[in-house]
């Protein structure tokens, strides 16, 4: 029960990684908002964890739209009273090198990937500052520490991400509220699917972590625990790589 008493909104909690941390944040006592696009998902994760004995609710937040972002702020605090942690985890990837980015690709994604984190920080501090203090999850990327074969303009919104976690930590830790950003490597959701749609190209993203496999959504989840959990009262701006080794070498 390491989220005891605590209230969590996460978005991009349909599937993937966001699933996995609302089904473990739930288990370790955490009230838990699941926002997503994917309505008919979102609502029937939250069923399982309710069924669970566990307490969850879901609201449809485009993270890109900040009248989304207000509702489904005030939905957590009038499901459950308040607001301590944010899981800024929805993102989307796209492929293409520099010069194969439309203006309209680099625009979409760094209105989900980073757009989308500023706006939900923004609606989420005033709640943190009434619950007396809270924590910000950002889920960057390796791709948000070095530069990405495959995509460019994913590659920035990660980096973007990374910094803005940053300024955050400093911004308000006097209040409470920390911020910290994790760095997955390959991880096996629908995502990972579309970045490495074949046996080929999953290989080598095999071959690129020093574990020699793919992550799953729960390795991600775990990492994101320790940092919604007091355990971590004393991180704050840093970073969190969980990517096999991938980057250590
Ligand atoms: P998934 O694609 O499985 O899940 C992402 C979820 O976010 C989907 O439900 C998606 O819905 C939703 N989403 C997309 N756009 C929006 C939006 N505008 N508003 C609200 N929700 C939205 O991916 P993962 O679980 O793998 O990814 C989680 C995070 O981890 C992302 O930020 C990703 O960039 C990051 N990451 C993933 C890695 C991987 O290998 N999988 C590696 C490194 C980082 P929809 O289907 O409509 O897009």
């Amino acid at each position: 029960m390491r989220l005891q008493g605590k209230v969590a909104l996460i978005t991009g909690a349909a599937r993937g990684q966001g699933a996995a941390e609302a089904r473990l944040f739930a288990q370790e006592g955490a009230k838990v908002v699941l926002a997503d696009v994917l309505d008919q998902e979102g609502t029937a994760v939250a069923a399982e964890i309710a069924e669970a004995g566990g307490d969850a609710v879901y609201v449809h937040l485009d993270v890109t739209n900040e009248d989304d972002w207000d509702a489904a702020v005030r939905s957590a605090v009038s499901s459950f009273e308040k607001l301590d942690i944010l899981v800024n985890n929805a993102g989307i990837w796209r492929k293409g090198h520099v010069l194969e980015t439309s203006s309209e690709q680099w625009d979409d994604l760094m209105g989900v990937n980073a757009k989308g984190v500023f706006l939900g920080t923004k609606a989420a501090i005033p709640e943190m500052r009434k619950a007396g203090g809270g924590s910000v999850i950002n889920i960057s990327s390796t791709a948000g520490l070095v530069g990405s074969r495959t995509s460019a303009a994913y590659s920035a919104s990660k980096g973007a991400v990374r910094l803005l976690t940053k300024s955050t930590a400093i911004q308000y830790a006097a209040e409470g509220i920390r911020a910290n950003s994790i760095h997955p490597g390959p991880i096996d959701t629908d995502m990972g699917d579309q970045v490495w749609p074949d046996a080929d190209s999953r290989e080598s993203a095999v071959g690129r972590t020093a574990l020699a496999r793919i992550g799953t959504a729960q390795d991600i989840a775990y990492g994101a625990l320790y940092l919604a959990s007091d355990e971590s009262s004393f991180v704050t701006g840093s970073e969190l790589v969980i990517d096999g080794g991938s980057t250590a070498q």
